[in-house]
């Protein structure tokens, strides 16, 4: 072979060496991002199974899993041939979520701190009344509604929790519960406002309701919101079934401009108007929620006015005493003062609820817990809390 021959050789030898490196470097390209399960719907499943030539009913399959069996892992599925499990385990994430804290109260009253993705942590609950098993969910990481009372909106808004996020929060405080025991009602009363999610929350609610999800009555599922009329009327055109909760704490919008300062930019007669309409559309009964703060908003006067605004409305006016909140210039009424301004409001025609105290000693109160992990402010020691879960403003 003579000289250059040898070269050709090599060089051929050299550049199939090269393709070979590049296709091998081709096969190491990252992996596909996992797709969360549960930001997918029902049918987006349905969809996911027949373009691997899968049979659509796969979908509930799967479904069944999660919700009925509280599956722990993808590999459990075993009625999935075991090539399909590991495409599942492959493409499809579940827990995304980690539970950073997890605290009991006597009143067997339980909740969570979990760790998103990304580092960030939301709050979620679980309470037990009688035969009930309510859990509490939110919906953002913080709160841009700025309420100067609640721990949730202190450092503003930092994200929307995706679907799937507020979906693991229900699978996360349902597997707390004993094999025979059943989530019974959810209130969406947790860290953030839900109607500035109003998208994610609505795909969440859809797992919830759905037969082939947890399966609870839209009847037995409330949102408490600020009041946000557009997001209000979305409901209303999505024919939605959910019980409302409107928050006022406040009963003209001198004061309601202070305490839920984004009431600036709509003020009480919008939210009013909007919660008739959602009244009139969905014929369920509305619930107001009204914080009592000591000297700010218990006034007679207050309860009056109050008596005044709910008159021709269809409610519940939830009564909820301050919670104390570490750092925060409040106080909670005396049983007293709070007797007498819902005194005046029985006596005034309302239909009155004071919301019971529950998870005393756990932070119960969304973004509490929160605050303390992130020691926001060591120095200061926690105090026990009031739930702000009710035990008798969700649906029947
Ligand atoms: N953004 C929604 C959900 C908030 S949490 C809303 O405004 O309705 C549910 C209820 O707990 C609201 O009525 C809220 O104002 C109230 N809340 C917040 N902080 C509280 C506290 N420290 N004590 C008592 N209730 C509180």
């Amino acid at each position: 072979m003579t000289q250059m021959e040898t070269v050709a050789r090599l060089s051929d030898a050299i550049s199939r060496y090269d393709e070979a490196f590049e296709t091998r470097c081709q096969d190491a390209s990252p992996p596909a991002p996992m797709t969360h399960a549960l930001n997918m719907s029902l049918n987006d499943l349905r969809q996911w199974f027949l373009e691997r030539d899968q049979p659509a009913y796969r979908a509930q399959q799967l479904s069944r899993w999660v919700f009925g069996q509280r599956l722990r892992e993808w590999h459990q599925m075993t009625d999935f041939p075991t090539r399909l499990r590991e495409e599942v385990a492959e493409h499809l994430s579940l827990w995304t979520t980690e539970i950073a804290r997890h605290q009991h109260a006597a009143d067997g009253t339980e909740k969570h701190l979990l760790q998103l993705s990304d580092g960030r942590s939301v709050e979620s609950v679980l309470l037990r009344d009688g035969v009930r098993r309510t859990i509490c969910i939110s919906t953002q990481v913080g709160c841009a509604m700025g309420c100067v009372f609640c721990a949730s909106g202190i450092g503003g808004v930092e994200r929307n929790l995706t679907t799937g996020e507020i979906v693991e929060q229900t699978l996360r405080l349902q597997h707390l519960l004993p094999p025979d025991e059943r989530l019974s009602h959810v209130v969406v009363m947790g860290m953030g406002e839900p109607l500035a999610n109003l998208t994610a929350l609505l795909a969440a609610l859809a797992w919830v309701s759905d037969q082939h999800g947890l399966g609870i009555s839209p009847r037995r599922v409330t949102i408490s919101t600020v009041g946000i009329p557009a997001a209000i009327d979305k409901l209303c055109d999505l024919k939605s079934r959910f019980h409302l909760a409107v928050s006022l704490h406040a009963p003209h919008d001198k004061l309601r401009d202070q305490l839920v300062p984004i009431n600036r930019q709509i003020g009480l007669d919008a939210v009013m108007q909007a919660a008739a309409r959602y009244f009139e559309v969905s014929g369920r009964r509305l619930t107001f929620e009204y914080v009592l703060l000591a000297g700010v908003n218990d006034h007679d006067e207050h309860a009056r006015q109050l008596a005044r605004l709910l008159r021709g409305h269809t409610a519940l006016l939830n009564v909820i005493p301050y919670n104390p909140v570490a750092g925060l210039p409040y106080d909670t009424p005396s049983l007293e003062a709070q007797r007498r301004f819902c005194g005046i409001l029985t006596g005034g025609g309302v239909n009155v609820q004071v919301r019971e105290r529950k998870g005393d000693r756990i932070d119960a109160a969304c973004g509490q817990l929160r605050r303390q992990a992130q020691a926001v402010l060591p120095s200061i020691a926690p105090r026990p809390t009031v739930s702000d879960a009710p035990s008798g403003t969700s649906a029947s």
